[in-house]
């Protein structure tokens, strides 16, 4: 029988009643390995109430406590790293030693969590009028929401829920229905590390759990990433119900390479950041603009390296780089190295030719990496987020173009500079409107005293994810006005209260 996968509402794994259920594949094999129950209306309101019902109680414990059961939990996603890889590289299809990249980097925003109380410390202004002093206090919001995507099933999630509860509020995760299984986990060490039941929620589900998230009274501020349609409609009706939103969106991420960089730290670079989890990650390169005379040797080098990538299951130890999530995007991937979408791009190295290397079982959601050179702006391979192992070259001619190019894409995550000239290099970083700039570094995902975002249409709302900026997000601040009468009667003004 199917293995199937529920909801953990209150404490318990409560399984879906709504008969709707989503495949849970091994993208190395393609086979189905479970099922998920996808969430009614009537089990959103469930896992909101256990949230709600639980959120006064946990505003109520001791920052200090709240502290020791973030300090816990960190120790036990530590101890738990291995299984958490397994479980992200089973359903995701990522190689393991990526799938333990992404546990350490989630681990990261636990440990900014262990500190949340030097974060969470409010201004105090002593004598602001005679006997009258004023202070601020951060206090947390109620039930908040994560909705998030396939690519990072334990980071992302992370990126949310450690501030989110370090802050004091309750929580409720909807991940994403194509690898559900690591939200369970991290729901496990949660409840071993002490957290109290209904503080942290999962729903599984697709866009009927969403949209109720989105509209729900009790639910005071939405946090999302995915793709940027779907951000932007989250952002719209999630404002429109009054709710405070971050959505962040995708990606087309540049790395420009000068003509004095040195070409194999380049090479290098925009391989590992192009094709590293199959170049299903929003911070991956898939464009590498090309400065000057660099072109043709850059491409020459970077070309060079391909062969020499093995592909194959992600928990198979000589594997480089696993297969696509889905047969369905792997087969939408494959289609941007076919006319229309090359426009007059030369493919250089076909992906779907190098998927014959592959170890013998082809029946799994593989395709090599491809590299197409000649790339314009206006052809599909260039507008869009392919979200997979296809890296685009534009050639142009100096920096000024590079900079005018990255600039007029409408996605503004990350993007990554090569060059020995520190001049050049803070230019760029001055003049280019992305989020995230990485100088000799190809994929700047900030550390997590930072905080991640990119701009346009790679982020809809004001703050940043995880970091300083996730405290501002999931607190409100009160601003206390107070004075300690004296034994000195004050007497009636009706006057607008001054500050004398
Ligand atoms: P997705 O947008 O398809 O799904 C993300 C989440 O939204 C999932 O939980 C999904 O169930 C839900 N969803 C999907 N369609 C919906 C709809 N119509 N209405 C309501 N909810 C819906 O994204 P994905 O394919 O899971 O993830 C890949 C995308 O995420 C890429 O575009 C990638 O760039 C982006 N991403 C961005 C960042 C970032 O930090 N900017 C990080 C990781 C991934």
């Amino acid at each position: 029988m199917t293995r199937r996968l529920h909801h953990l509402i209150g404490g318990k794994l409560v399984p879906s009643s709504s008969g709707r259920i989503a495949p849970v594949y091994d993208p190395a094999t393609g086979e189905v390995q479970a099922d998920v129950g996808l969430a009614s209306v009537d089990e959103v309101d469930e896992a909101v109430a256990a949230a709600a019902s639980s959120a006064m109680a946990w505003r109520s414990v001791s920052l200090s406590r709240r502290t020791e059961v973030m300090f816990r939990f960190r120790q036990l996603l530590d101890e738990r790293r291995g299984a958490l890889a397994a479980a992200i590289t089973r359903e995701h299809g990522k190689v393991l030693s990526d799938a333990a990249g992404e546990v350490a980097r989630g681990i990261e925003n636990v440990e900014f969590a262990c500190g949340i109380g030097a974060a969470l410390k409010g201004g105090y202004s002593e004598q602001v009028s005679t006997d009258v002093d004023v202070y601020s206090i951060r206090q947390p919001l109620g039930v908040v929401a994560g909705i998030t995507p396939f690519n990072f099933p334990v980071m992302v999630p992370l990126w949310m829920l450690a501030s989110a509860i370090a802050c004091g509020n309750a929580f409720v995760l909807k991940p994403s229905e194509k690898d559900p299984g690591p939200s369970l986990l991290l729901a496990e060490a949660l409840a071993d590390a002490g957290l109290p039941d209904g503080v942290f929620n999962v729903v599984q589900g697709d866009r009927v759990a969403v949209e109720r998230l989105l509209d729900h009274p009790k639910v005071a501020a939405i946090s999302f990433v995915g793709s940027t349609p779907v951000a932007r409609s989250i952002y719209n009706r999630a404002t429109a119900a009054g709710k405070r939103v971050q959505a962040l969106g995708g990606a087309k991420n540049h790395l420009v390479v000068l003509p004095d960089a040195d070409l194999q730290l380049a090479a290098d670079a925009a391989v590992s950041a192009a094709y590293g989890s199959a170049g299903e990650r929003c911070m991956a390169v898939s464009v590498v603009v090309a400065v000057g005379g660099v072109a043709d040797s850059l491409v020459d080098a970077i070309a060079r390296r391909l062969p020499a990538l093995r592909i194959g299951p992600g928990d198979a130890q000589d594997s480089d780089m696993g297969p696509l999530v889905t047969a369905e995007h792997r087969d939408k991937v494959a289609s941007y190295l076919e006319e229309p979408a090359l426009g007059d791009a030369a493919l250089v190295v076909d992906g779907r030719a190098l998927t014959a290397a592959a170890p013998a079982d082809r029946s799994g959601f593989f395709l090599g990496p491809s590299l197409v050179d000649k790339v314009h702006p206006g052809a599909p391979v260039y507008d869009d987020e392919i979200f997979g192992p296809v890296l685009s070259v534009v050639r142009v001619a100096d920096l000024d173009e590079a900079l005018e190019l990255v600039n007029a894409s409408p996605y503004g995550n990350g993007t990554a500079i090569f060059t020995r000239d520190g001049g050049a290099a803070r230019r760029y970083q001055f003049e280019v409107e992305c989020g995230m700039v990485g100088v000799n570094v190809p994929i700047p995902v900030p550390v997590s005293y930072y905080s991640f975002g990119g701009w346009k249409q790679s982020l809809f709302g004001d703050l940043h994810v995880y970091g300083p900026a996730s405290v501002d997000f999931y607190t409100r601040t009160k601003v206390v006005t107070s004075r300690w009468p004296t034994s000195v009667g004050s007497g009636v003004d009706l006057g607008f209260p001054g500050t004398r």
